[in-house]
């Protein structure tokens, strides 16, 4: 089954919007086997959206299309599958009941643009959006299916989860290849490569493929389909392959995130968690608590970008800081001492370091960060020359932070 994306937007053209709808939707096509083969973005501009459509309906079995459904004159998707597929559009009667429920709901007058997401393409089927006002939906023409769902990435995202996939999964016979995702931090990808390379058995029926980014390499495993039995077994034994290759570098498959696995591990030994940041600005304890459930071992988090900060709050005496330096292994150690004594906490980490531009030296560059961390009878700490611009060294430094964490745990 071969599928095709169209995102449609004068933003996405323009390089105001970063098209976050086309990744997630390939994601979650792939992980079902509905390998997409194309990507088209296009403008709100009628003529070239029914360009786009004519060829994504002539060479897809499945056309997944997000934007342009808003109620604004400029959003034209539904007035262009119309025209496209030659089918009038149709006022919904209980369509435009729940959109006039919604703004009833919020006490304000619905105005009459809005009736507009109200029309569909005759013989479409509606998606429901429990996000947002307006509906998406399917068509069915010539074998091929044409789902057109909002731009909004939230509602895109539900709607494709609790609707589209599901529709798919049923159609799906002939699966596409098969992946499995590695990810790893800490661990360069031509280290990982020289080290596949000298396996003793080659790969079978494995294509590799490294995807390097902010602060790791996901480690990519393809399988081409066949029968099922093969495969699996073929599969299983590849993939423990190159986990063996990998070692205490792999954090997690798929879509694990790094903060996710720190927050399975806290839980499962019931330790409590503070965190003492200076380079990294708050950046990990907000990815600590961008998972749910943070609460139940995330007690306290500290900016203290001052060295005033540092002592006052966390205790680092200031002699430390007067001979070593604020960005230095000892005054590292002992903000995630202090932090963890703060927050009566079972372990601490923190981090400092220079993020530049400005503000590097020989002996201290910018770029260089350490991480440490304290639990009850042990201290560690990792020094650490990051590449990269401010963000990124922050995004890495928070990263190896919580790595560090990770390795301490297990
Ligand atoms: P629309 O449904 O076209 O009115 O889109 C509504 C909003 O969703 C736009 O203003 C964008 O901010 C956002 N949006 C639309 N398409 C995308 C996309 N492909 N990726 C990320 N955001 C998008
Ligand atoms: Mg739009």
């Amino acid at each position: 089954m071969k599928s095709e994306v169209i995102t449609v937007g004068s933003e996405i053209m323009s390089g105001r919007t970063l098209d976050t709808n086309f990744r997630f939707i390939a994601r979650k096509l792939s992980s079902i086997g509905a390998q997409v083969v194309w990507h088209t973005s296009v403008g709100d501009e009628q003529e070239s959206m029914a360009d786009v459509l004519r060829i994504a309906l002539r060479r897809a079995d499945v056309v997944v299309m997000t934007g342009g459904l808003g109620p604004t004159p400029d959003d034209v998707t539904r007035n262009v599958v119309s025209t496209v597929l030659g089918r009038n559009l149709l006022l919904n009667d209980s369509v435009l009941e729940s959109i006039r429920e919604r703004y009833r709901l919020r006490g304000v007058h619905m105005p009459s643009i809005n009736e507009r997401q109200a029309l569909f393409p005759k013989g479409a089927e509606i998606i429901e959006n429990k996000v947002g006002a307006a509906p998406g939906f399917l068509l069915k023409s010539d074998e091929k299916l044409l789902f057109v769902l909002p731009g909004v990435p939230l509602e895109a995202e539900v709607m494709l989860e609790q609707q589209v996939l599901p529709k798919l999964r049923g159609l799906t016979s002939t699966l596409g290849p098969e992946q499995v995702v590695l990810r790893t931090v800490g661990i360069a990808e031509s280290v990982i490569a020289e080290r596949v390379s000298f396996l003793d058995k080659p790969l079978e029926g494995a294509a590799l493929s490294y995807l390097p980014h902010d602060y790791g390499v996901d480690v990519c495993l393809t399988f081409k389909s066949g029968e099922p039995k093969h495969v699996d077994l073929r599969k299983k034994a590849a993939v423990k392959q190159v986990k063996s290759i990998l070692g205490h570098h792999l954090y997690g498959e798929g879509d694990a995130k790094l903060e996710e696995v720190v927050g399975k591990l806290l839980v499962s030994k019931k330790l409590k968690l503070a965190v003492a940041e200076s380079v990294t600005g708050g950046m990990i304890s907000e990815l600590i608590t961008s998972v749910p459930g943070a609460s139940r071992y995330f007690v306290l988090g500290v900016t203290a970008y001052s060295d005033e900060s540092k002592r006052e709050i966390l205790g680092v005496p200031e002699q430390l800081i007067g001979e070593k330096g604020a960005v230095s292994k000892e005054v590292a150690v002992e903000m995630a001492k202090g932090v963890m004594k703060r927050g009566l906490a079972d372990v601490g980490i923190s981090t400092t370091g220079i993020a530049g531009p400005g503000g590097g030296s020989a002996e201290k560059p910018v770029g260089l960060v350490f991480v440490a961390l304290a639990a009850r009878r042990k201290t560690s700490a990792k020094e650490l020359q990051i590449p990269g611009n401010r963000a990124l060294i922050a995004r890495r430094a928070s990263a190896f932070a919580l790595d560090l964490l990770r390795r301490h745990l297990l």
